[in-house]
């Protein structure tokens, strides 16, 4: 399967959860774009030459009204992209409900968090099944934990409530300063029995290194924050490297090649299921296959590059 273009937007700094191994510091767990900087974004996804899969994270991307007021809304209407989102799915269920509904056709993956330390398994598969049935039947539902060391017989346990309600469960190797979290053998065990044998990046995050192997970070993925900035991935912008520009400057650029990747860790399962990591096949989804081959014919170019995107940025193909 081809790349699927794809940008990781944090739509906002703003969570209503405090999880004690959030990877993002409390004083960044904050915050998000006034109504004209959305309007920037969203000029800015208008005028992309080709369609992109746009991955909302946070913070929680519900805990901000604008999200659900303006920026799906503004998706939807304005551009062509696939919509994805990671959340918590604390969200009132009439809120996920109206947005199962209202990407109906445009919906990629949901990336619901199980947070051990704030839901119980039983009353969040409740509503993950609630959206199951609402959401685009072609679009992609999974379920995340953190392996917390010492804490692994309550996933064991909320696996199989996960399981028993026809989902699956993504373990998630907790991350610590750049780094992984050390386990016990008996975590070891329990991580072998949850993640299988050699497990490949759509069945658990086991942050591995790609050192070396050439990535196509920064060139048909990015990670954009809600200040506008643009990274080529999450671990080159924790060592200052793989800046892109500004969405509000109007200087955001992608590189024009593919280059080895140069980190001992890749934390994000996102760009090695989209293709982006040589030799690492990209996760098969439903909701991808409908554009593969077609994406050039359907999108007129007047759709796809307004003078907008002049002002906003220079992105190109
Ligand atoms: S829900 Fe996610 S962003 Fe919020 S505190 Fe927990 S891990 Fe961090
Ligand atoms: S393999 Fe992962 S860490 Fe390395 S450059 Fe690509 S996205 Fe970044």
């Amino acid at each position: 399967m081809k790349r699927q273009p794809t940008i990781e937007w944090q739509v906002c700094g703003t969570c209503n959860y405090d999880c004690s191994y959030c990877i993002q510091s409390k004083v960044y767990r904050t915050g998000h774009p006034t109504p004209e900087q959305v309007e920037q974004f969203l000029q800015f996804f208008a005028g992309l030459p080709k369609r992109f899969e746009i991955k909302m994270t946070g913070g929680e991307p519900f805990a901000f009204r604008g999200f659900m007021d303006r920026i799906v809304p503004g998706l939807i209407e304005r551009t062509p992209h696939t919509i994805s989102v990671l959340t918590n799915l604390s969200a009132p269920l009439s809120l996920i409900e109206r947005f199962a509904t209202l990407t109906q056709g445009r919906l990629g993956v949901v990336s619901a968090s199980l947070h051990l330390e704030f839901t119980s398994p039983e009353s969040f598969v409740e509503k993950a099944v609630l959206l199951r049935a609402k959401m685009d039947p072609r679009s992609h539902l999974t379920i995340n934990t953190v392996l917390v060391p010492g804490r692994l017989s309550a996933v064991l346990a909320a696996r199989d409530i996960v399981e028993q309600a026809g989902l699956k469960l993504f373990p998630q190797i907790m991350k610590i300063d750049g780094g992984t979290a050390s386990y016990s053998n008996e975590d070891q065990a329990m991580i072998a029995s949850l993640v299988g044998e050699k497990p490949t990046p759509d069945r658990a995050n086991m942050a591995p290194s790609y050192k070396g192997k050439l990535c196509y970070a920064g060139v048909d993925y990015l990670v954009l924050l809600q200040n506008g900035d643009g990274w080529s991935c999450r671990t080159a912008r924790r060592f200052k490297q793989g800046f892109l520009g500004n969405v509000f400057a109007g200087t955001l650029k992608q590189w024009e090649s593919a280059s080895p990747c140069p980190y001992n860790i890749c934390p994000c399962t996102v760009p090695a299921n989209r293709g982006m990591i040589e030799g690492i096949s990209a996760a098969q989804r439903k909701y991808q296959q409908e554009h593969e081959d077609s994406d050039e014919k359907e999108l007129p170019d007047a759709t796809l590059i307004p003078l907008s995107r002049l002002q906003v940025g220079d992105f190109r193909a």
